[in-house]
């Protein structure tokens, strides 16, 4: 066997990790996956707590989807979208669009959630551009945002841990208090004719370590967007595809969306693909003829890839079969009980959940202690992959995940932080 460990070190620079700490511990090497457990090059097993970051619904290796990919393999991996199209795009644009929120009823497609969120802003500009709305030249993002990596997914973020360092190459963008709707009125007050629109993760806002918005204020976000002229993109990216309980976040709310972004899990976590959905009359903004430049020049080479358009449209059929979300609910409530031992434990600051999303967070330690890494690491010892945002410990499993493996998971987290609390050093090291 090669030592993949050390090719790891010598030519692989892994996304959001400082690669000094990196290799100096020993990597993680996933073979396969099966079910709720992925199993490394050892044949070691690992709960999967973080769902292959936040994407995988139903298990590894679900048979349904396994053989859809198969069987688009043995007719085409990959053509284009650019002038050619696919069965399986067409089908699943149709099946996304009965289960959107209503009136929505385009389907771009892409391959991230970054590039979802990219699409959202310059369908949003563009359309505000053609309409004549020629001053809505900005957006409102919400602090502590995450819409992806790309520039214009930074540039209505608001984690300045990730995202300070570019400020000087992003757009200009004016900023609401995370579920704070009146807040959010002052901003529109004050700025809301220069608006295109407001962007906004329904419900959660997943990378700010699972901050939970109080009830009401995505619909209260969707009455000013109308009072003022402003349209709205939820970017269903991580909430979407039952991770908080219901298909859409958005739902929960009786929200309908002008935009709104799709991604991770809608290949139930196979294949990297992502939607942004829109309405007739946002779409129909964009018709003219040739000559006046009404297009949307936008389009990625992997743009509704044929293997993961399969892969989707089995997760849609499986969420059927398996009647995924009815049986999740009984799961979100023992999820919810087995917490609520976690959020006594002295070591814990808070426990947020909406669904099958968790933020663990355990106050705050120095950024010297890797607290919230110190914790992985000891659930690698007991059989979990988890990973932390800072001093928040994120559980986010598939979502089949089964009553006994989910408390396993809560147990294995929690002994995983008072062990990590506790063989801390007392005395800090200075930092390097
Ligand atoms: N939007 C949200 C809400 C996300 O949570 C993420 C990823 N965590 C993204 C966008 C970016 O998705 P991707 O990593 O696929 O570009």
């Amino acid at each position: 066997m090669p030592d993949y460990a050390q090719l790891d070190r010598e030519h692989v620079w892994h996304p959001f990790t400082q690669q000094q700490g990196w290799s100096e511990e020993e990597p993680l090497m996933i073979e396969r996956g099966e079910g709720s457990y992925l199993y490394d090059v050892d044949g070691r097993r690992y709960l999967d707590g973080t769902a292959a970051l936040w994407c995988n619904v139903h298990g590894h290796r679900h048979p349904v989807i396994d053989a859809a990919v198969r069987e688009q393999l043995d007719r085409v991996a990959h053509t284009t979208m650019l002038g050619l199209s696919h069965p399986g795009a067409t089908e699943l644009a149709a099946r996304l669009v009965e289960i959107a929120p209503p009136g929505l009823s385009r389907v771009f497609y892409s391959d991230s959630g970054s590039t979802a969120a990219e699409i959202a802003l310059k369908i949003a500009f563009q359309y505000q551009q053609q309409r004549g709305e020629t001053g809505r030249t900005t957006f409102v993002r919400l602090r502590e945002a995450y819409h992806g990596d790309t520039i214009g997914s930074v540039s209505v973020g608001g984690i300045d841990l990730f995202h300070s360092t570019y400020r000087p190459l992003l757009f200009e963008t004016h900023v609401a208090e995370p579920g704070d709707a009146a807040d959010l009125e002052r901003v529109l007050e004050a700025h809301g004719e220069e608006v295109a629109a407001l962007v906004v993760e329904p419900l959660v806002q997943g990378a700010a370590g699972v901050l939970v918005q109080p009830p009401g204020y995505l619909r209260a976000a969707r009455e000013l967007c109308d009072r003022h002229g402003v349209l709205l993109i939820c970017d269903e990216v991580a909430t979407g595809f039952g991770r908080t309980g219901t298909m859409f976040a958005c739902e929960q709310e009786g929200v309908a969306p002008d935009l709104m972004c799709l991604a991770k899990g809608l290949t139930g976590g196979y294949l990297p693909l992502a939607t942004t959905l829109t309405t007739e009359e946002i779409y129909a903004g964009f018709l003219g003829n040739y000559e006046e430049f009404k297009t949307f020049f936008h389009g990625h080479t992997y743009t509704g890839n044929p293997l993961a358009c399969a892969a989707a449209l089995a997760n849609l059929d499986v969420f059927e079969q398996e009647r995924t979300l009815e049986r999740l609910q009984p799961k979100i409530a023992l999820f919810e009980e087995l917490l609520a031992e976690v959020a006594a434990m002295p070591e814990v600051a808070e426990v947020r959940q909406k669904g099958v999303m968790v933020g663990i967070d355990l106050g705050d330690h120095d950024d010297v202690l890797r607290m919230g890494h110190r914790v992985t690491v000891e659930a690698r010892t007991r059989g979990a992959f988890i990973r932390p945002l800072g001093n928040t410990i994120v559980l986010m499993p598939p979502l089949s995940i089964s009553e006994d493996e989910l408390r396993d998971l809560v147990a294995i987290a929690g002994a995983s932080i008072r062990a990590a609390v506790a063989s801390a050093p007392v005395d800090l090291p200075q930092a390097a």
